[in-house]
């Protein structure tokens, strides 16, 4: 068997071990990857993908959707609203929803394509000032904003926690901001940290170097 769906079966198979009630999807995270070299995973059925740049997931994913209905594409990494309508034509989840220019940009394409994407909110939960999402205080007002102004379908948060940390405090924190909202879904864990992620609720997972090795 190939590789990379052997890494993806693994993965599936420590997932299932885990003994969960509900049910964990994996979004293999293709970055920088040739569509050519990913196609396996395509081939095998499993249909949640995840890229991070809206011109390269263009070009590699626009025909193979065609054939492949059922596939399901996720943008993972910070969207500037000029790319908002090319990200709308493309993808199914958005999971860097950060602002409200961005927000307003995705309402309004989405109108006009007759698309209706779902979407997290990511949070800034360490108040990183290098990185996307929006902080603690403002998440409220932004989430009514979302679902009540500009009728966008947000089914949960997004974490990316700081590089240098524990990830274990910040899972719990969007735990309990999602709670909070009373969403559903939570996008949190990567190849180092699924498992936890998972124990804490998390329902989306972004699993990349695990599955398709590391990235150059
Ligand atoms: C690249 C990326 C991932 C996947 O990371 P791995 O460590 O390779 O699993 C997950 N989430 C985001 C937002 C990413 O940019």
């Amino acid at each position: 068997m190939n590789t990379i769906v052997e890494r993806f079966e693994k993965i599936q198979s420590n997932i299932t071990s885990l003994k969960l009630n509900k049910p964990v999807n994996i979004i293999a995270v293709s970055k920088t990857f040739d569509l050519d070299y990913i196609k396996p995973l395509v081939e095998h059925g499993h249909i949640h993908f995840g890229e991070n740049k809206v011109q390269e997931a263009t070009a590699k994913w626009t025909e193979i959707r065609k054939s492949n209905q059922n596939l399901r594409l996720h943008m993972i990494g910070k969207l500037q609203s000029n790319k908002a309508k090319d990200a709308v034509k493309l993808f199914d989840y958005i999971h860097s929803l950060d602002n409200q220019k961005l927000a307003d940009a995705l309402s309004k394409h989405q109108t006009s394509l007759k698309k209706n994407l779902k979407y997290f909110i990511q949070v800034n939960l360490a108040n990183e000032s290098q990185k996307s999402g929006i902080s603690v205080g403002e998440l409220e007002t932004f989430y009514n904003y979302c679902i009540n102004e500009i009728n966008l379908k947000i089914i949960g948060l997004m974490v990316i926690p700081p590089i240098d940390q524990s990830a274990e405090k910040y899972f719990k924190s969007l735990c309990e901001l999602n709670k909070s909202l009373a969403l559903k879904e939570m996008s949190m864990g990567m190849s180092a940290d699924y498992v936890e992620a998972i124990k804490h609720g998390s329902t989306f997972v972004r699993v990349g170097s695990s599955i398709f090795g590391s990235r150059s």
